[in-house]
């Protein structure tokens, strides 16, 4: 089956066919995290969609260097140009050095995104390795006359820009939508407009975090770090720009602006968005009272949580629903999520119980193409997992003997599951949760069923009808055949 991806590109605001710049290869970068904090829900969105893009590019056979950048300087609070670098501060607060909080925040969510099932990008550069990077791409701005030098900082000139070019193409506005929804905040007179943004800022005395430039001992503005490393690691021109919606404007906007300032011509072909996700409607924030970290979710130890959910049921979760809508978490959501894997995953244990027919009763050939159509069509992950669905219940049917298969659709039905739910969605068994627990149970009932047979076996009929008695008061249903006992718990 010949494949034709098409992928919705935010810039030119409809679904597009994937053709790559220089196949087999295939450069995305994606933006990563700001390092201050533990890893929560916001964090694992944005990595479960491209990770899936990941997997789906290099089982199509593509060569993909993915990089994911880790931002650890010039990352404000209030954006690119104003307020405390979020690094800084909370160094500041917890008495520390930059780089601890750095270090130990890229841990906690190098673990999270482990536990995820969520692969590793192929480079993930740090903004404060790429220092000298950022000052070049500055200079050609400046040197394109696109940017000016005030007060020792350097600024984006977003009105001469947008004289040449459309500022504002990515998000759909123009500089007057711009100016209108600028804030005026402190310390911004610097600025011929309020519209620009910082490329270099100088520092003030009490910054901690600060390299030499030509224009001043200073850090680098938030959105030059994406435009330098990319251009770095993946070339002037590469396929895939990735990140969360919220990042659009300004981050994605000012990028594209830089790139273009910079070198004369876009850097990437296709701008690739994730929606958000809201917890019981509502945005998620601290000031909300309804901020969840990833670990919070793994251990249920948080109040807005009525249990522990396994990073795989967060995973299926979220891919339950498309990239580009939105996700909403709550118990009930969360607990539905997790009934569903279990099905899927119960479904694939069965495929092992199936006896074989030399005829078959029903067609399993069209759910393969039917997944593949799916993951086409945009990474369509909740369609994919309803022909999932559609298979789970012929697999159910053969196993409970009402539909007849042959040895060919068993190991089919197998390689679906092998392919679509394990290799592109990512799911897998879990320890100690999902279906790993299930697995666990499973196999704690049949060890005490051939403790009953070693009873039995010994004559030690007290025993053997101790154990039977108690499975079935548990609601187990056990039945004696002539190759030893089978187990059902009737729920
Ligand atoms: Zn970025």
């Amino acid at each position: 089956m010949e494949h034709k991806l098409s992928i919705y590109n935010t810039l030119t605001r409809k679904k597009e066919l994937f053709e790559p710049i220089n196949p087999p290869h295939v450069g995305m970068y994606v933006c990563g995290p700001t390092v201050y904090g533990d890893p929560h829900l916001g964090h694992a969105r944005p990595a479960i969609t491209f990770d899936i893009l990941f997997r789906y590019l290099k089982h199509l056979g593509y060569k993909v260097r993915y990089v994911r950048n880790i931002t650890d300087v010039g990352h404000l609070e209030h954006d690119a140009d104003a307020g405390e670098d979020k690094i800084a501060k909370k160094a500041r607060l917890e008495q520390l050095e930059p780089m601890e909080v750095v270090q130990y925040y890229t841990q906690r969510y190098h673990k999270a995104m482990e536990a995820l099932n969520v692969l590793p990008p192929s480079i993930e550069p740090h903004a404060s390795g790429h220092i000298i990077e950022q000052i070049q791409l500055v200079k050609e701005i400046l040197d394109n006359g696109y940017a000016y030098e005030s007060e020792g900082s350097i600024y984006f000139d977003v009105n001469k820009y947008n004289k040449d070019h459309h500022y504002g193409k990515l998000s759909g506005r123009n500089l007057d939508d711009v100016l209108n929804t600028t804030r005026e905040l402190d310390g911004q007179e610097e600025k011929h407009n309020p519209a620009d943004f910082a490329l270099w800022k100088k520092a003030q005395p009490e910054h901690i975090m600060r390299w030499p430039s030509p224009w001043s001992d200073g850090f680098p503005g938030w959105h030059c770090e994406c435009t330098a490393m990319g251009r770095k690691y993946l070339g002037e021109t590469f396929d895939i720009h990735g990140g969360g919606m919220d990042l659009v404007f300004p981050h994605h906007e000012c990028e594209i602006a830089q790139a273009v300032a910079s070198q004369g011509h876009d850097m990437v072909r296709y701008w690739m968005h994730n929606n958000m996700i809201t917890i019981n409607g509502q945005k998620m924030g601290k000031s909300l009272g309804n901020f969840i970290t990833l670990n919070e979710f793994f251990t249920g130890d948080n109040k807005n949580l009525q249990q522990a959910y396994s990073p795989m049921t967060i995973r299926f979760f979220i891919l339950m629903a498309h990239y580009r809508g939105t996700v909403d978490f709550s118990n009930d959501a969360l607990q539905a999520a997790e009934k569903a894997m279990s099905r899927l995953m119960e479904a694939y244990g069965a495929i092992g119980r199936i006896q074989p027919s030399a005829e078959s009763t029903v067609s399993v050939a069209e759910f393969r193409d039917k997944c593949y159509e799916a993951m086409d069509d945009d990474l369509n992950t909740p369609i994919v997992i309803s022909h999932l669905f559609d298979a789970a219940k012929v697999i159910n049917q053969a196993a409970d003997g009402k539909a007849s298969l042959t040895a060919d659709q068993i190991d089919e039905l197998k390689s679906l599951f092998d392919t679509f739910l394990f290799d592109i969605l990512g799911i897998k068994a879990e320890e100690g949760g999902g279906s790993g627990r299930e697995e666990a149970f499973g196999k704690v009932v049949d060890m005490l069923l051939e403790q009953r047979a070693i009873a039995k076996a010994n004559k030690d009929w007290a025993t053997s009808d101790k154990i039977r008695n108690e499975l079935t008061a548990l609601g187990f249903e056990i039945k004696d055949t002539k190759d030893g006992a089978t187990w059902k718990l009737n729920r």
